[in-house]
């Protein structure tokens, strides 16, 4: 299925913004279980999508680094993507619906191990039980878009990087990577929401084309195929990357950064407003709410974006 990504973007639905607020915590959640080492500045797609949406809720996230709490909706993405990842740990034949969902209970172990704020989702037993047969019901969704008993995948939940010259670092994790017989490589993320409605694509395309750039320039090779699996309604988009695609790519994230930057040396993160707002975790601290944000940590800024704030 070819979808071609639209320009023309009007407001996106609640149910939409939703969805991606679910994707971009999922982002975060796998980034976290990432060993961690010590980085220069630098951006993921989901922090570019932030600075873009509210510059005030990039400085709440990557300045302040203020905790979040869980979500029912983000927990249940972490778990199926966990769920796929081990997955694909199977011989090939072993890949099935039922081994798939055998994994659920075994990786909501891990998942209350790794993160002991989930229990406190669920006021009872029954509300987990409920929560755990959505996770089943993504999961069957995916075996209607592939199947995992003929594919074997290169990589999983890949950590990538690469240091843009005069510019930030790119990070970011990316959930399988396809290598065919013929060498061409194809790049696919699994998302728990539903798909975007035609035209609304270019948030998710822009995460995707973030790791085609970041692989094509670690490791020369530009992936073929760019693959979204929406496992909320089995919608897959798919986008076939060029090269002077790349080009526009790496001169947008260039433009970003130095707008991140010039934000930092004036100081001035201002709130923007829109239907995000209903779903940030940080609206009781943002001025455009009447709160009052909290001081930035002495260094935050410079250790963020490298950049020391003007006095
Ligand atoms: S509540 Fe809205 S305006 Fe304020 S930080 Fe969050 S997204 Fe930005």
């Amino acid at each position: 299925m070819e979808q071609v990504e639209q320009t023309a973007e009007a407001e996106p639905t609640s149910a939409q913004v939703a969805d991606e607020a679910v994707d971009e915590a999922v982002d975060d959640a796998i980034a976290a279980e990432q060993p961690r080492r010590p980085s220069r500045p630098g951006l993921s797609p989901s922090r570019t999508n932030d600075f873009l949406q509210c510059p005030q809720l990039f400085r709440f996230r990557v300045i302040d680094r203020l905790p979040e709490p869980a979500s029912p909706a983000a927990a249940r993405g972490t778990l199926v993507h966990a769920v796929l990842e081990h997955l694909f740990a199977l011989p090939a034949p072993e890949r099935t619906l039922d081994a798939a969902r055998a994994l659920v209970p075994v990786q909501w172990e891990v998942l209350r191990e790794q993160d002991p704020r989930v229990e406190e989702l669920f006021g009872t037993d029954d509300e987990v039980l409920e929560w755990l047969a959505g996770a089943r019901s993504l999961l069957g969704t995916y075996f209607t878009l592939e199947d995992p008993t003929r594919l074997e995948p290169r990589e999983r939940e890949l950590s990538v990087r690469v240091e843009l010259e005069d510019g930030p670092e790119l990070r970011g994790i990316v959930d399988r990577v396809d290598v065919a017989p013929n060498g061409w490589v194809r790049v696919v993320d699994y998302k728990t929401g539903r798909s975007p409605r035609a035209g609304f694509e270019s948030s998710a395309l822009f995460q995707m084309r973030f790791y085609a750039y970041v692989i094509w320039r670690t490791r020369g090779v530009l992936p073929k195929r760019l693959q979204l699996e929406y496992l909320g309604d089995g919608v897959v988009v798919q986008h076939e990357p060029s090269e002077a695609e790349m080009a526009t790519f790496e001169a947008r994230i260039r433009s970003i950064w130095a707008g991140i930057q010039e934000t930092a040396r004036t100081g001035e993160w201002r709130p923007r407003t829109s239907k995000l707002c209903d779903w940030c975790s940080f609206r009781a601290l943002c001025p455009a709410f009447g709160g009052t944000p909290p001081e930035v940590p002495e260094g935050a800024v410079e250790r963020a974006t490298g950049v020391v704030p003007a006095a």
